[in-house]
């Protein structure tokens, strides 16, 4: 549609936590159309592979008529490009995402102008959050409860169950 104001949210989202849905969440509300865009990135390392992650994203984020869920490679604002999106959601949770947040911001504008960066920040609760410290909390055995979606946790359990056991999945 012309006119219509698509953002996308990239991100790794290995796995997707509250956090992302809070930012989403807050994007739909805004923006006529968002793409939650998962980096394609074999260097990572993933827990989970493509494929999962971007189930659970679907499934987390299924109650939202304007969230398309999608993958990318190489750069982003090509991609954004691509899919004709003007802004490109990023969200911010304290100081330290900062540094990193600015240069990619300015390095996306020197190589498409016309394409804004656009920071959110989260509801307090999540501000602390992130799917490296789901990941390290949920294989030391602890709760994480209420910081990621129902399925998340579940298949959290599932995959650290089974590298107790040695099992490959
Ligand atoms: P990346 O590898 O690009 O950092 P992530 O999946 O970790 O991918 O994060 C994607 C985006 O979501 C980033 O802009 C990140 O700052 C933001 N984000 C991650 N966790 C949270 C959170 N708890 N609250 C708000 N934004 C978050």
């Amino acid at each position: 549609m012309d006119g219509e104001i698509v953002a996308i949210y990239p991100g790794s989202f290995d796995p997707v936590t509250n956090g992302h849905l809070d930012i989403i969440e807050r994007g739909t509300g805004i923006f006529d159309r968002v793409i939650v865009a998962v980096l394609v990135n074999v260097a990572k390392d993933p827990l989970f592979t493509l494929e999962e992650r971007l189930e659970m994203l679907r499934d987390a984020t299924s109650r939202w008529q304007n969230v398309v869920i999608d993958t990318f490679n190489g750069l982003l604002v090509s991609y954004a490009a691509e899919r004709q999106a003007r802004v490109i959601l990023r969200g911010i949770r304290a100081v330290t995402d900062f540094e990193y947040e600015f240069q990619m911001a300015s390095m996306n504008r020197r190589m498409a102008p016309h394409i804004e960066t656009v920071f959110m920040v989260p509801a307090e609760a999540y501000s602390y959050l992130s799917s490296s410290l789901v990941k390290e909390v949920a294989s030391l055995g602890g709760s994480v409860t209420g910081l990621v979606p129902p399925l998340v946790e579940r298949n959290l359990h599932v995959r650290i169950q089974r590298k107790d056991t040695g099992k490959r999945v």
